[in-house]
């Protein structure tokens, strides 16, 4: 290994002169702390085009293995917020609450849990974001709905929240646009996975959207951002203590990642799978990971005094049939095609439905979240550009779970296909995903802890 040369930290320009980027990039290489003013000034002359996309990329490598105190990660936040425009919702209106997942595979649950949370009468008014890399996104999801727009403007977004207490939409150029501008920067250089700067990047839009608590989801396994146990409560613990300080709660599970969620990868499948857990036929892990951050978002809100009494509540309006008829109700407010939700047969489907036949008797042992996120990718699913167009209608379905005793031959799920050609190649990469053994597995829960 080559050593460092002894840093050669600059002398400070003149004792009342604020430091140069060069000297906020120098400082963060050699490990220091920045202050609170001179964080806010590099994302502000960022923003202004004064500081350069190779100096902030440096300055963010240099952040990644320095890391930054509580006070910087604070501070970084708030630059960040402070780069767009904050919306302020009615006084007194009922609290609004968000919840945030890190970024699974098979993660449809903001599509059920926002209308859900909504019919128990506290506002959501989310704000998602697309699939990249193995990871899917809920506006990819939503999208397959036809009609469904996510793109609105901030006062439109606020209107259907006023009306109807739920609306999902996309990041918009007025919310945090240092994030966007950031996060560009970091997928290309090796700088998304740091704490602070992800901390900083969730908040940001959070804190944007006016909200008055946030329920995360951090997510730890093989197909999770944060396959390690430690470093994922590390950022649930560091996203609980910077919302603290800049007034925003938030309450955390971590949540387990290491098989697919439900039985569905890829859009208009997870879509439907969504619909099946608001209209009482959801698959067991779904249904028990949408009550379980429903029930934080509920108190989080303040509006029940307990876990389990949130729980009941919930249960009453998925079974009463409220958040369904919620769901549908912001379907038509964004111009999607509200029938869906009785008519599931109106989402996209692909032309070709390929089986995967167990290649052995015995007990499903694990699926490699993972292995199955990056299929579908390829299966045209999901993207590895931020500019990629993807096909609603492709995708993966499970017919068995972890635990789940299989016979020979038997079909561990199905591929939806947009063109059959690849198929035998296709199947071979998926039968890879399931592990097959003699003995049945130690059960898993999906709620692994509360942060
Ligand atoms: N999600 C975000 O919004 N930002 C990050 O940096 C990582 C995940």
């Amino acid at each position: 290994m080559v050593p460092r040369v002894a840093s050669a930290s600059r002398p400070p320009a003149g004792a009342s002169l604020p430091p140069s980027t060069v000297d906020c990039i120098i400082q963060k290489r050699d490990g220091g702390a920045l202050a609170a003013e001179d964080i806010q000034r590099l994302i502000a002359g960022f923003m202004r085009g004064d500081v350069a996309d190779y100096q902030m990329s440096a300055w963010l490598m240099a952040t990644y293995f320095s890391g930054m105190s509580l006070e910087e990660t604070v501070a970084l936040t708030d630059a960040m917020l402070r780069s767009g425009l904050r919306l302020a919702h009615e006084r007194n209106a009922l609290p609004k609450v968000d919840k945030h997942s890190t970024g699974g595979v098979g993660d449809k649950i903001s599509l059920c849990l926002a209308p859900l949370v909504a019919s128990c009468g506290v506002t959501v008014p989310m704000i998602s974001g697309r699939g990249l890399g193995h990871t899917g996104g809920t506006l990819d999801k939503l999208e397959a709905i036809p009609g469904y727009s996510t793109r609105l403007s901030p006062a439109k977004f606020q209107s259907i929240v006023r009306r109807i207490g739920v609306s999902i939409i996309g990041q918009t150029e007025e919310l945090a646009p240092a994030d966007r501008r950031i996060y560009a920067l970091r997928d290309v250089t090796g700088t998304v996975p740091s704490v602070p700067l992800i901390v900083a990047s969730i908040l940001s839009k959070k804190l944007a959207a006016g909200l008055d608590a946030l329920v995360m989801d951090v997510k730890v396994g093989s197909g999770a951002f944060m396959p390690d146990r430690r470093a994922a409560r590390e950022l649930g613990r560091a996203l609980i203590a910077v919302g603290a300080q800049l007034g925003l709660p938030v309450r955390g599970l971590l949540t387990d990642m290491s098989t697919p969620i439900g039985n569905t990868i890829g859009n208009a499948l997870e879509t439907r799978e969504a619909i099946d857990v608001l209209t009482g036929s959801g698959p067991v892990d779904t249904v028990e990971l949408t009550l379980a951050l429903g029930a934080q978002m509920l108190v989080a809100a303040g509006s029940v005094p307990s876990l389990e009494l949130a729980r009941h509540q919930l249960e009453r309006a998925l079974s009463s049939g409220a958040a369904a008829e919620r769901f549908a109700r912001m379907l038509s407010l964004h111009g999607g095609d509200a029938r869906v939700v009785e008519q599931p047969s109106r989402l996209p489907r692909a032309p070709h439905r390929v089986a995967l036949p167990a290649p052995r008797t015995g007990f499903v042992r694990s699926i490699e979240a993972h292995r199955l996120g990056e299929l579908a990718v390829a299966l045209g699913a999901g993207r590895t550009r931020a500019d990629q167009a993807i096909d609603p209608r492709v995708g993966i379905e499970l017919c068995v779970q972890r635990g789940s005793a299989i016979e020979r031959g038997a079909p561990l799920g199905y591929l939806h296909l947009a063109r059959r050609g690849a198929a035998p190649a296709l199947v071979a990469t998926a039968l890879a995903a399931f592990e097959i053994g003699r003995t049945r597995p130690r059960v898993v829960r999906r709620v692994i802890e509360q942060l």
